[in-house]
């Protein structure tokens, strides 16, 4: 087993990830000072901004060694808005640190992460920090995490503390216990160990990150009670590009988290269906560059060149080799809509050029053109302030921004039937009648088929089948469509006529035939917000709850604090995590999610700018289809 450790810290922003980050890489002797966040001189944050800001914006990785054992540092995200980083940190490692504030208490943000962790069994440590902060209260925010997170939580500080836990759990140690037989700390963490890898305990450890305090147990902890990453060499390749960074001179370079197998340079590496040939390959680091160390393990993260077209989240070699925890989650879905306008129109192509970049940095920022303009898609209020100051700095292009507008979606009122004969302008066949049925809310898209085999060929309708998405992305309001099943119920193909691509081209027609017929009706996103606040806002939040649209889910109170749990629309609930600090006076906290799409009554609905041409616009589209797919823009 390689003397690897992959471990992630996982925190509430706030609770002192950067500044315990940075005591580790001191005390490990990868860097001589630490940084301060308060200063501004952090070495795990990259970016300017972040650094004024003072919280972390992208994932970064950083590696130290620790008693023989190099432990990579992954840092990852604290903010709600930047849930998918947290995601894509989580391919990238094996174990993690949850860290908590003894003044603050575990924080809504903090439940959050250790349930992302425990539906994809990763071994968790809880690190209690802030001990040097009056009203610090360890044993408080122990009680607080047994009862919010697991309780199997335990403090592990003392060799007693770890004699007892295992006590509970062995006879054969209880009685040693009992007869005041005392276990050398080695043989105590042995015992744990396969406890905590099993996620059967959560060992908690406490200091101060500011005073240097508990920083080298949890080290210790971190290499006894996490687990190395499995994985063979020798097995086939599979790994994941977890971030991707600009480099000046060799083009993209991709942070890739490798599972199994190796890659050596010059190696050929099936990504996304292509095979581009490694050209070097980098040791993660602080620094500018890492060494190069031209090759990668299992196990093992680095920096891989050569992969220009690289998106974060794409798969290197064997997909069906990912573990669990990759495969598990879902992504949030961008919930806000921005036009981007550079202040010189000569910049365009510039601007254009470095939206594509960050894009692949984050699968999650879409962007798209509306009518020539670049339109950005984004998680939330956070996420497109970063944005706002990124572009002009890191690119260095003037731009503004228009105001966000939220992303809606739409469904259809009533059943209705969609046919469409795409039988002209010769040669062509394929003719398609759809029944399209409304579903509730949160069902999605369901597509099945009751056409025989000799009406239209099995290819024929798996192409129907693959058009759909297609299909649904614009419907007659402009938004993806929602909450719809599609039943193929008749159409036919043609021996003869028949083009392969034909039923590619007939699809939205014959589908968006039908959303005519039936009428559109606009789904609105909503989110959930958990709310902590002092009891004695109780009141004033309820009243912010309603002006928002909002409904209660569930009220709560824990001691001092309430928990809100409530609904509302994402538009009137956007700069709600901005204006809670002031109705608070800095003592409440948030947590966002979606909730889901519900009905909109605006009136008249809200309508999306198209992009590309009306498929009811029948001629002009299937001209433009045609020529869309001589350039194999749609995967046949
Ligand atoms: P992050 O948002 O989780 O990365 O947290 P930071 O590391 O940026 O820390 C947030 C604030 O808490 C900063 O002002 C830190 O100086 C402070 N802080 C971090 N750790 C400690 C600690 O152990 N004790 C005290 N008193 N303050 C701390």
């Amino acid at each position: 087993m390689k003397r690897i450790r992959n471990i992630g810290i996982l925190a509430h922003v706030d609770a002192g990830k950067t500044t315990l980050s940075e005591r580790l890489l001191t005390r490990a002797g990868a860097i001589r000072q630490p940084g301060s966040v308060d200063a501004g001189t952090a070495h795990t944050d990259k970016l300017a901004l972040e650094r004024r800001r003072g919280i972390s914006v992208r994932a970064t990785a950083a590696p130290l060694d620790w008693k023989g054992t190099r432990i990579n540092l992954i840092d990852t995200p604290g903010h709600a808005d930047f849930a998918f980083e947290v995601e894509r940190s989580l391919w990238a490692l094996d174990g993690a640190v949850l860290l908590i504030s003894a003044a603050d208490g575990v924080q809504p943000q903090a439940e959050l992460l250790f349930h992302a962790l425990r539906e994809r069994s990763i071994p968790t440590l809880i690190f209690i920090n802030k001990t040097d902060r009056e009203g610090a209260d360890v044993g408080a925010a122990i009680r607080q995490a047994k009862a919010l997170l697991s309780p199997m939580v335990g403090l592990y500080r003392s060799d007693e503390q770890l004699q007892e836990a295992l006590a509970e759990r062995d006879e054969r140690a209880m009685a040693d216990f009992l007869s005041g037989a005392v276990y050398p700390r080695a043989k105590l963490l042995s015992e744990i160990r396969p406890l905590a890898l099993a996620g059967q305990v959560f060992p908690a450890f406490d200091g101060s990150a500011l005073k240097d305090e508990g920083v080298e147990p949890l080290l210790d902890a971190i290499v006894e009670l996490l687990p190395a990453p499995s994985g063979k060499d020798e097995g086939p390749l599979c790994g994941v590009v977890f971030a991707v960074e600009p480099d000046d001179s060799m083009g993209r370079a991709a942070c890739v988290r490798l599972y199994s197998g190796q890659l050596k340079n010059r190696d050929s590496v099936r990504i996304a269906d292509q095979h581009p040939k490694i050209t070097q390959i980098r040791a993660l680091s602080l620094g500018p560059k890492g060494e190069d160390i031209g090759q990668l393990g299992a196990g093992e993260l680095g920096v891989v060149y050569g992969l220009s077209d690289a998106r974060v989240g794409q798969v290197l070699g064997d997909p069906s080799l990912l573990p669990h925890r990759v495969q598990a989650g879902e992504l949030g879905a961008p919930l806000l809509m921005v036009k981007l306008t550079p202040h010189d129109s000569a910049q365009l192509p510039a601007l254009r050029a470095a939206l594509s970049l960050l894009s692949a940095e984050d699968p999650l920022l879409g962007v798209t053109a509306l009518q020539g303009e670049p339109h950005i898609r984004v998680m939330g209020a956070i996420q497109l302030e970063v944005l706002q100051e990124l572009v002009p700095q890191r690119f260095g292009i003037p731009v503004s921004f228009g105001p966000p507008r939220v992303i809606f979606r739409e469904t259809i009122r009533k059943s209705a039937m969609g046919f469409y004969a795409y039988t002209m302008p010769k040669p062509c066949w394929a003719v398609l009648k759809f029944q399209i049925d409304p579903l509730p809310r949160g069902s999605g898209v369901v597509f099945e088929s009751v056409v025989p085999a000799r009406e239209i060929l099995p290819r024929y309708q798996h192409q129907v089948e693959q058009a759909i998405p297609l299909a649904i992305k614009q419907g007659m309001l402009g938004w993806q469509v929602d909450d719809v099943r599609i039943t193929l119920v008749a159409g036919e193909h043609h021996l003869v006529h028949t083009h392969p691509l034909d039923f590619i081209v007939c699809t939205p027609i014959a589908f968006l035939d039908g959303m005519r017929r039936g009428g559109s009706m606009l789904l609105e996103p909503y989110q959930e917000l958990t709310i902590t606040a002092p009891e004695s806002h109780t009141g004033r939040l309820i009243s912010e709850i309603a002006a928002m649209r909002g409904a209660i889910l569930h009220t709560e109170n824990r001691g001092s604090m309430v928990v809100l749990r409530a609904e509302a629309p994402v538009s009137s609930s956007l700069d709600f995590s901005v204006r809670l600090p002031q109705i608070t006076s800095g003592r409440g906290a948030l947590s966002v999610r979606l909730s889901g799409y519900r009905d909109c009554p605006m009136d008249p609905p809200a309508i999306c700018p198209r992009a590309g041409v009306h498929p009811l616009d029948t001629s002009k589209y299937i001209l433009a289809s045609r020529s869309a797919l001589d350039g194999a823009i749609f995967d046949p």
